[in-house]
């Protein structure tokens, strides 16, 4: 077998994915079909739990801002004012995607990865055991034999449709012409939270409704301070005609503005033009047999930050059980967890984004929505509790939060390494007795009289707490790694 894991696109999760997959002691062989990494933008930051995760597994320590928990963030139109509440429960990081893919491409590589790009998956069977690729590489086809292979390889993914999984969902029924645009700062004017230019004053940030279409825009600056201040990210959105072109040229975007605002915006330049047709769909499974799907090959949504959230933590959750089931030391049933852990997750991310798209639409009953989440929303129970599905933390207890004091500060400081944590607070050391065949697959911390004792997953989630042992084997059982273990 060439190697235990393959994973079909250098993607950031697929490249997330290989990291977690090195920490846990299983080297995987990234295979991308581009040559070199799309130099178009893309994404301009993080949104939610995933910054953290980051950051305590230590992959943002090149950066120059840590995650920050935001005062405000929009929700479609309206926007969240989470300074009402006495903690954010939502957290970003600005940095550009092409960034991030390097830092965790360097990281994946230093964990053992092989990363070849010029390469395509162009087939696969499974044949029991195993599953046999083909390949066509910058010279030759090849065959490579695998025991699992993983498709990270975007929202049209070749592995997706080559295992037969269904991708149920919707298509918008707007084309959004997009591109950074410069305008002179002498025509602009900005000033709390509004752009103001030729007479037309505009939100920054949110869709700008009008009846013909809509319009967001946002100084790039603000996303990325290295940025110039006359760049801007702009993208308008109009009714769907039955051509689609590939992409916009200057003039076009203008007159789409015009059509939209009903008068044009003093742009001088344009670069990365693009032109998509939002969709909002999950695949039907999440596991077939010895393939996986993650990150957009998995879901993809119709409003902007949800997308790297939730495919950076479907890698997350997936590395630690695929390396357990590559090396056999699964306990049963352990990598079916991820499709029911991650699935649900995925759809919930697919109801607040739609929810986005449906307050964005123009008409009365749209504005009566509107209003009246808007009324909803200056309350801290329902704010809270928005910001924490868009946080998109996946359901249970997730140990930095759920455990106090010392015990956390341990979970932290596993994070950083990877691997199941058992933190052992009983006064007699008691719960060495009781781990014994796991004993080589975990750490065990004691730390007599600090607080309940907890067995912490990879990922960082409470798989156990309890004052005494009662109950832990079977939580090992379920969660942790062991010799002789089968999947
Ligand atoms: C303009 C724009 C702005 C965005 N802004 C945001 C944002 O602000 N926040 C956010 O969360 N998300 C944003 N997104 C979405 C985000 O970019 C994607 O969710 C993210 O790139 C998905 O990562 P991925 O690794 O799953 O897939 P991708 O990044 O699509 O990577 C898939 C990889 O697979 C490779 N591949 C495909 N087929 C094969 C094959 N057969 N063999 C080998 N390799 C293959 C491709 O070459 C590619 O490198 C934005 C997207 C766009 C286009």
């Amino acid at each position: 077998m060439e190697a235990e894991v393959v994973i079909v696109g250098a993607g950031p999760t697929g490249l997330l994915l290989a990291y977690e997959l090195g920490l846990a002691g299983v080297p995987a062989l990234v295979l991308d079909k581009a040559a070199r990494p799309d130099e178009q933008p893309r994404a301009n930051g993080l949104v939610g739990q995933i910054t953290r995760v980051l950051a305590y597994r230590g992959l943002l320590d090149g950066l120059p801002v840590p995650p920050v928990a935001v005062p405000r963030f929009p929700f479609g139109p309206l926007s969240l004012e989470l300074d009402r509440l006495p903690t954010s429960p939502l957290h970003v990081l600005p940095v550009p995607q092409r960034h991030l893919e390097e830092l965790l491409g360097d990281a994946a590589i230093r964990v053992g990865a092989t990363v070849r790009r010029g390469h395509e998956v162009t087939g696969f069977e499974e044949t029991g055991d195993a599953v046999v690729v083909r390949v066509q590489g910058p010279g030759d086809q090849y065959r490579l034999t695998t025991a699992y292979l993983v498709g990270c390889d975007g929202a049209r993914s070749f592995v997706r449709k080559h295992a037969g999984i269904a991708f149920p969902g919707i298509t918008s029924d707007e084309v959004v012409r997009m591109a950074r645009v410069t305008l002179p700062p002498d025509e602009v004017d900005i000033a709390d939270g509004t752009l103001t230019a030729r007479g037309v004053r505009l939100a920054l940030m949110r869709p700008n409704r009008t009846a013909t279409g809509s319009l967001t825009i946002a100084p790039q600056a603000m996303l990325d301070p290295t940025a110039a201040p006359d760049v801007y990210i702009l993208a308008v959105a109009e009714p769907l005609s039955a051509d689609v072109p590939d992409t916009v040229t200057l003039d076009e975007l203008r007159e789409s503005v015009g059509r939209v605002l009903g008068t044009e915006l003093p742009i001088t330049g344009a670069r990365w033009p693009r032109v998509t047709v939002a969709n909002s769909r999950q695949a039907a499974a999440y596991r077939s047999g010895r393939v996986l799907l993650a990150g957009d090959a998995a879901h993809v949504f119709s409003a902007g930050g949800a997308a790297l959230n939730a495919g950076l933590l479907d890698a997350v959750n997936l590395g630690w059980k695929l390396a357990a089931a590559a090396r056999g030391t699964a306990p049963a049933g352990l990598l079916d967890t991820y499709h029911a852990e991650r699935h649900p997750a995925g759809h919930r991310a697919i109801l607040h984004t739609r929810a986005q798209a449906a307050l964005s639409v123009a008409g009365d009953n749209a504005e009566a929505l509107r209003e009246i989440l808007g009324e909803l929303l200056r309350h801290p129970g329902p704010l809270a509790h928005l910001a924490t599905l868009m946080e998109g933390a996946g359901a249970g207890a997730w140990a930095p939060d759920a455990l106090a004091g010392p015990a956390a500060a341990y979970a932290r400081e596993q994070l950083r390494v990877g691997g199941t944590l058992l933190v052992d607070t009983t006064e007699g050391a008691e719960l060495g007795a009781v781990v014994g065949p796991w004993r080589s697959h975990l750490t065990l911390v004691e730390a007599p009289g600090a607080g309940v004792c907890a067995l912490v997953r990879p990922d960082g989630y409470l798989a156990w707490t309890g004052e005494t042992g009662e109950g832990l084997p079977e939580a090992l059982a379920t969660w942790t790694a062991r010799r002789g273990a089968g999947t």
